[in-house]
């Protein structure tokens, strides 16, 4: 593990003091060893230097919530609201292979990597043979991301093909053959859940889930009360008003929690979220993809619920581009409220790294730039047409910088891009074998009817 210095930046430690200074880090062992203002000490001996002048040094950014392999499925199913959508995408299970994943997600990986991305989410949900999820841990660990791989459950719903439903204790071996095989540290956690109750979960099983999450020191994520219909079921079939109500019933929201979406939750459920320590992964641009409505993020922040930032997939987004979804989430707020004030940069920023940090079990780990924190770290180019002249640098990280202006990335003290270079991804190769993936994926597509 290399020991290094990177000079002359402007620092942004993301911690709770709104500040921002000229200054180095120095990084020793894959940790943060110092951190400094002005002129930076002379390099020791074998301690390399990296320029950072003309560049912000901020912490990675973290994606709260993605499904990577669905990079394969960028805009296929569009103008189609949640319910007849997510038809379509848990359809795929019954042609999707386990090469369907790893091609998919390991180009997700390296377009997260490239937008400034170091730990992310995965939210997996669809699992026709177990080999899915191995593989799609392969691509993780090939990347050289931190990750938590949250490998969520379905058992029941009229949507879900047969090949990807699972009995809760045919489920819970699987999880714990994934645990056997990767065993859980500060690179990679796990979690799990159900995967969007109550459409696809059972009484049954969510009972089960606590007690097996208790079980195995595992955290909670799942999809919730992302559009009004999930909701209406809510209410229709279980008698409640919502969905973070219902959860609760199980014991589900708690300080290990981390719900998607969160659109269509009330005051009393945000107190809730805030009762029990739970985290919410605000995926705007995904929400205005699906039509879904908006998050109410200022309540949240208001009542003191943390709140992450997510992608989501890219079926439902496009992009892994977490540049786009801090735009997003600041611009949404503002229009919803009609009140440009409504919303502070800082604030998104922090939900972008801190606040991801902690929704993920993560903030002794990474989401600031602290001595004793591992050295996930980005350089932004700052000097570009687009960003220039700095004014409010909290303001237009947000609402300027883009994805393509991540200069150097490093993920646990190893820089994994060195201005715009892979220091060890094959780029062409996993571009190439995704594209290939993504035609063999789309001609068995094609053989089914939804
Ligand atoms: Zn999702």
């Amino acid at each position: 593990m290399s020991n290094l210095i990177i000079t002359d930046s402007l620092i942004l430690p993301m911690t709770e003091s709104r500040r921002s200074f000229s200054g180095y880090v120095r990084v020793k062992d894959g940790g943060i060893a110092e951190v400094g203002s002005g002129v930076p000490p002379k390099a020791m001996d074998g301690e390399s230097v990296i320029d950072g002048s003309g560049c912000v040094l901020m912490p990675g950014l973290i994606n709260a919530h993605t499904h990577l392999y669905q990079v394969l499925l960028r805009a296929v199913w569009e103008d189609l609201e949640l319910m007849p959508w997510l038809r379509r995408i848990y359809g795929c299970a019954r042609v999707l292979q386990p090469e369907h994943f790893y091609a998919g997600s390991l180009l997700g990986c390296v377009e997260a990597i490239r937008g400034g991305v170091t730990t992310l989410c995965e939210h997996n949900f669809l699992n026709p043979s177990p080999e899915c999820a191995f593989e799609t841990i392969r691509a993780i660990k090939d990347s050289g991301l931190r990750a938590v791989f949250a490998r969520t459950i379905m058992d029941t719903g009229e949507i879900v093909p047969d090949c990807t439903k699972e009995k809760p204790d045919q489920a819970f071996r699987r999880i714990e053959e994934i645990l056997a095989h990767h065993p859980r540290g500060e690179q990679l956690q796990f979690m799990t859940g159900p995967n969007t109750p109550p459409i696809n979960t059972t009484p049954g099983l969510l009972k089960e889930i606590r007690r097996f999450a208790d079980d195995k020191g595992l955290g909670i994520s799942a999809h919730v009360a992302e559009s009004k219909s999930v909701v209406e079921c809510v209410r229709r079939e279980h008698g409640k008003n919502g969905v973070v109500e219902f959860l609760h019933d199980f014991g589900i929201p708690g300080p290990k929690s981390i719900f998607a979406h969160s659109v269509h939750i009330s005051n009393d459920e945000i107190a809730l979220l805030k009762q029990t320590g739970g985290s919410v992964s605000h995926n705007p641009v995904s929400n205005m993809m699906l039509g879904d409505g908006v998050a109410p993020v200022v309540e949240m922040l208001r009542q003191g619920v943390n709140v992450a930032l997510g992608t989501d997939g890219a079926a439902s987004n496009h992009s892994q581009d977490l540049f786009d979804t801090m735009k997003a989430a600041s611009l949404l707020q503002k229009v919803h409220h009609q009140d440009a004030g409504v919303i502070d940069p800082y604030s998104v920023l922090r939900m972008a790294t801190a606040g991801g940090a902690k929704a993920l079990g993560l903030e002794s780990v990474c989401g600031t730039i602290e001595t004793g924190k591992r050295a996930d770290l980005i350089l932004v180019d700052l000097d570009t047409l687009h960003s220039q002249p700095m004014n409010e640098i909290f303001s237009q990280i947000v609402h300027c910088a883009k994805a393509s202006d991540v200069r150097t990335v490093m993920i646990n003290g190893e820089v994994v891009m060195r201005d715009r270079r892979f220091t060890g991804l094959d780029e062409k190769k996993i571009l190439a074998d995704a594209k290939a993936a993504n035609h063999d994926l789309m001609r068995r597509v094609d053989e089914l009817s939804f």
